[in-house]
């Protein structure tokens, strides 16, 4: 039978019930191949390139169950496209809902864009491994993020915002290359005016519009007061940038062991099972994306 639905979304009904007597997490736990239904219930544009998502599981009890931390990332699944691995970029402190920023890549990702609000999409997951939040706990955080690596480190921003009084110092670097590359606007006008954050937004290429810095991430960094002994790093970008600002943290006397970051690799089981994202001993599905800087070095064309 011809279907007339746009590509990408199935009918609700046509998915097969979980039985009634498995609790939630049973259910997410139960088979992790399997990619459970969600509702697309907005899309909004952040640049050009990049949408941000809000899905929720139809099903309640999946809803329910579903919990991430900061930094882990699902599969998006596109019914008769493919799937895709996806960080997570809302916090774990509103639940009931998932937030995606997704950049227009390839198939699934395309495929994603031309969808609408209403339309049904699979979700697996979460997986990995995210910030080490209650290491941070307690402690100044200095965050540093290039594109669209602030899409996971967003997650773990508004975390700290529902849990403030839970850390110290809080300080957001955050480069685009031009300023209409900037995501999350909207957000950064809120963190600036907040007097228990520090932000400094950067970009590489000004135009008319921009009245604000100009240059790479590590530009900014270098100016800032820093407390070593108490202080975590987060790196998350386009590969080019980890080197140099861990140079800088290095700069700032922050132990390697203080220093986190998140990686991409190309990868499709999530599970450590399909070998896809093997790096020496390492699996980035499970033993990433959130590496330590020690696990990380041993990462090849990382640092
Ligand atoms: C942990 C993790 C988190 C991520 N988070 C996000 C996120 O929040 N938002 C986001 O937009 N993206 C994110 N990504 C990246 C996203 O998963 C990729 O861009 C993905 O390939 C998109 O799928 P696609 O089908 O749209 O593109 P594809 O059709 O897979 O193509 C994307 C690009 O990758 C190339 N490519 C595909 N497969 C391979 C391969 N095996 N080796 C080399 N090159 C290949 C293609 O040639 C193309 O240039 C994340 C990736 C990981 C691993």
């Amino acid at each position: 039978m011809q279907s007339n639905m746009p590509r990408g979304t199935i009918e609700v009904d046509a998915l097969r019930e979980a039985p009634q007597t498995m609790s939630g997490s049973e259910m997410l736990l139960g088979n992790a191949y399997r990619p459970w239904p969600a509702r697309i219930t907005s899309m909004r544009d952040l640049t050009a390139n990049e949408k941000l998502v809000e899905m929720r599981f139809i099903d309640e009890r999946v809803r329910e169950a579903f919990v991430h931390e900061p930094g882990q990332f699902l599969e998006l699944s596109l019914f008769g496209v493919g799937e895709a691995p996806i960080s997570i970029t809302s916090s774990p402190t509103k639940q009931g809902f998932v937030e995606l920023c997704i950049r227009r890549a390839g198939t699934v990702t395309s495929a994603l864009h031309s969808m609408h609000a209403g339309d049904i999409v699979g979700i697996r997951g979460p997986f990995g491994r995210g910030f080490p939040v209650d290491k941070f706990r307690g402690n100044d955080v200095l965050i540093v993020a290039g594109g669209l690596g602030i899409a996971p480190v967003r997650s773990l921003i508004n975390y700290i915002h529902d849990n403030r009084s839970d850390f110290g110092k809080v300080t957001i670097v955050y480069g685009s290359r031009t300023p209409s590359d900037i995501m999350f606007r909207d957000q950064f006008e809120m963190w600036r005016h907040r007097k228990d954050f520090e932000l400094y937004l950067t970009v590489d290429h000004p135009d008319d519009t921009w009245d604000g810095e100009v240059g790479v991430v590590t530009e900014p960094m270098k100016r800032l007061d820093i407390n070593p002994a108490n202080t975590y790093g987060v790196v998350c970008g386009p590969p080019v940038m980890y080197k140099f600002v861990v140079q800088v943290m290095r700069e700032k006397n922050i132990d390697y062991d203080h220093i986190y970051l998140d990686f991409e690799r190309h990868m499709k089981c999530g599970m450590g099972k399909c070998g896809h994202c093997q790096i020496g001993h390492q699996y980035c599905c499970i033993d990433g994306p959130v590496f330590n800087y020690w696990e990380a070095k041993n990462i090849q064309g990382s640092m």
